[in-house]
């Protein structure tokens, strides 16, 4: 927990990130008004077009990343505070991970209790497990499985998302979650960094257990919402 915390503490704050990602959107965006000012007004030939194309799809892909994984990051506060069903919100996670999963040969296989809820913005809930549940997808180039499961313990709900992929070392655990921190081609660093700080927002806290070859178990636990007791306090 104190290596967590301290990570934690690593993060800048809201504003210099801020600052951060609209620079790095800024980047391609220049480039590829470059490139189309060039296809506007040169009369180049057909290879050179594409090559600028390409290039432009390319910044535009890169792009398209930053914001799909800082999305809901700006403001790091939670708004529209509601007691979420989380069995609901990982059902809809799951759905708009679906394609994404199948594109790259990943069975997801899910364990669920009913009946879990919690207070938090479902934005943000998406977009933090979005962001896990994609790393997990990502550690598996050649395919695999990956389990998502929710369980209740004491007065916690569990998620925990588990892959078969590559796996970590202790270095790059280390630095899992500082911004900007990626080893993949077109990776932003940003999505665990968001998620740290989502689970904070949201009182939770989170484990990251890895292994080298073996694969990544990310969990995070969350305080349970009185809403999880039945109504009528009948029932037990
Ligand atoms: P990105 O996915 O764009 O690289 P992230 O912040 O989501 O940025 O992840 C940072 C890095 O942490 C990844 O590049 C990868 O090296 C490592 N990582 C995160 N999740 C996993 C995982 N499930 N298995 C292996 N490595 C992971
Ligand atoms: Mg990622």
């Amino acid at each position: 927990l104190a290596k967590e915390m301290r990570k934690l503490e690593k993060l800048k704050t809201v504003s210099e990130i801020a600052a951060s990602i609209s620079h790095e959107v800024r980047n391609p965006l220049t480039v590829i008004k470059g490139f189309l000012q060039l296809l506007k007004e040169s009369n180049l030939n057909e290879e050179d077009k594409m090559m600028y194309l390409a290039i432009s799809l390319d910044e535009l892909e890169r792009a398209e990343h930053i914001i799909t994984d800082y999305l809901t990051f700006a403001k790091p506060s939670l708004e529209n505070v509601k007691v979420l069903d989380l069995a609901k919100e990982l059902d809809y996670v799951l759905t708009v991970v679906s394609p994404y999963a199948n594109m790259n040969n990943v069975h997801i296989e899910v364990f669920w209790e009913e009946n879990l809820c919690i207070s938090g913005e479902a934005a943000k809930l998406h977009q933090c497990l979005i962001n896990v549940i994609k790393n997990g997808i990502e550690a598996m180039p050649e395919g695999g499985q990956l389990s998502v499961s929710l369980k209740k313990t004491g007065s916690k709900a569990w998620l925990s998302v588990t892959d078969s992929g590559t796996g970590m070392s202790e270095e790059q655990l280390e630095r899992l979650g500082t911004p900007f921190y990626t080893t993949k081609d077109k990776g932003t660093g940003l999505g665990t960094m968001v998620v740290y700080s989502i689970v904070k927002a949201m009182s939770g806290e989170i484990k990251v257990k890895s292994e080298e070859n073996k694969g990544t178990s990310f969990t995070i636990a969350l305080p349970i919402a009185q809403n999880s007791q039945p109504k009528d306090g009948m029932k037990e």
